[in-house]
Formats: C-alpha cells, structure tokens, sequence
C-alpha cells in the first residue's frame, strides 16, 4: 500500500503543469481548483487537455485527484438565486473533473444563513441530487470549522446530508480537513482525543466515507470555529497531532492533501518532508 500524500497545487500555464508542480513538492496525489476559486467561472476542458493531464499523472504515479470547488457555493442557502448558481457552478466542476478524469470533487456543505439547520440540510441534500455526478466522480462533502451558520461542522450532520440524498452511496462522500475537526473542537493532538474523534468518525459517518483528509494545521485554538490554516507542527494541532493521524491504521490508505499556506516563504515542499518525517518516527 502506496502512502497518498500531496497539496493543493495551481493549473497557471494548463493543467498539466500540476503535475509538475506536485512533482516538485514530492507529492503522488493532489488538489486543483477548476478555475478561480473566488468567482463562478469554471473553466471547461477539451479532451485534448483532459488526455494530457491525465497522462502526466500516469507518468508520475499521481492518484487520486480531488477539485475543490469554488468558496462562493452555498448549497445551504435560502436564496434561489444563489442556489441555483451554485447548482451550476457545481455541475460545471464534476463536468470538468469528468473531462479531466479527476475522481474526486470537494465542496463546502454551506451556510443556512438564518433558514434553520434543518432547512439547510435539506436545501444541501437537494441540491446534491439536482446534480448530474459523472459516473466516475465523487462528490465529496467538507467538513467545517462551524462559524456562523456554516454546517457540515460534526460527523453526524454529514451523514445526515448523504443519508437525505437520493443519490446511491457509490456519487456521495466526505472529505475531512483536520483544521475544520480542531476548529469544530475535535481533539487530534491528544491521543485519547484522537481516538475518541476516529470512534466518532466510525459510528456517525462511517470510515468508508472518508475519501480524502485534507492536512492542515490550526493557527487557533481548538473549538474556535476559525479556519485559519498552519504549517504542518507548528500550529495547534502540532506535531503530535500529525503524527496520530498520519500513522494511524484506520487512516492509512485515505489520500492526504495539504493546504498549508504558501505566502509565508515556506513551501509545500517542506510540509509535506514534515508528514513524512512524522510517519518514520512514529
Ligand atoms: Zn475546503
Ligand atoms: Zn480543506
């Protein structure tokens, strides 16, 4: 079993120069954005580019693929006119990770924004199954740091998005970023905590769900609802932290991405030797 350790990576000069770039870093999966994530455009994909990028991954061993869809997605929301742009935002990004052949796209659940917990949760599910999912791409839900009316923030509210779905297990799943569990006041530093978080993780959601887990410290505290990522050790969670969730056996053949800052003059690069530095001295 191959360990799946990547980051999110920029398609600046085409999509293939991901591969590239994740090359670079040391990575054998990773993350893209499908067009810019802060705007609703999505870029589409010939197949002249969708066979290019996926032979370089070919070449490079790089599996799987995730698409982190765009910020401005709300499923949650009470306002027709932004559900429905986030429909279609949506649709065009499992439509180019289609092209692509890109297995995984992840999304935030959204924000109620004052409709009610409930209301979101059924808004999200049946924004899910307005959704045309390619046959071989995975939708996957991002759990949230919890602020505001944001859902998504425990386990069990995901599992009640997929169970609400029409959609058939195989088109539906969830990807865990461990900022969002320390901001939503999961325990992953303490290895008791830790323990208790994957016994939740196995009785609300089920461990076949996971399909990603985004690797991400937290510049805040645990339980401060803030989604601010860290460097991997330096951060809340800390070493410690990382080192239980990278060596544990339940968690061992997830694909894991990194989104640790990249403005700050640290690299991916050394992130990412950080993980596996943690791994061997486990
Ligand atoms: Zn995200
Ligand atoms: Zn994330």
């Amino acid at each position: 079993m191959t360990f799946r350790i990547g980051a999110h990576v920029s398609i600046s000069g085409g999509v293939e120069k991901a591969v590239e770039r994740q090359e670079d870093i040391g990575g054998n999966t990773g993350q893209i954005f499908a067009g810019s994530p802060r705007t609703w455009s999505v870029s589409e994909y010939t197949d002249e580019e969708g066979k290019m990028f996926q032979e370089a991954r070919e070449n490079e061993d790089q599996n799987p693929y995730v698409i982190h869809s765009t910020y401005l997605v709300n499923l949650a929301t009470p306002k027709d006119d932004l559900f429905e742009k986030s429909i279609n935002c949506l649709q065009a990004e499992l439509d180019a990770a289609a092209s692509l052949g890109v297995e995984y796209v992840v999304f935030h659940p959204g924000s109620h924004t004052g409709s009610g917990r409930d209301n979101g949760i059924e808004k999200i599910a049946k924004g899910i199954d307005e959704l045309e999912i390619p046959e071989d791409v995975t939708l996957l839900l991002e759990n949230t740091a919890g602020k505001g009316t944001t859902l998504g923030k425990s386990m069990g509210e995901l599992r009640e998005i997929m169970e609400k779905t029409e959609k058939d297990s195989g088109s539906v799943g969830v990807c865990i970023d461990t900022c969002h569990a320390h901001a939503a006041g999961y325990e992953l530093a303490e290895e008791e905590g830790f323990h208790d978080f994957l016994q939740e993780i196995e009785e609300d959601l089920g461990l076949e769900n996971i399909k990603v887990i985004h690797l991400n410290d937290s510049k805040d505290e645990k339980g401060s609802e803030k989604d601010n990522h860290e460097h991997i050790g330096e951060g809340n969670i800390g070493e410690e932290g990382f080192r239980n969730i990278v060596n544990s056996e339940k968690l061992e053949e997830k694909p894991m991405v990194l989104e640790t800052p990249t403005s700050d003059g640290k690299s991916y690069k050394e992130n990412l030797e950080k993980i596996k530095e943690l791994r061997d001295s486990s």
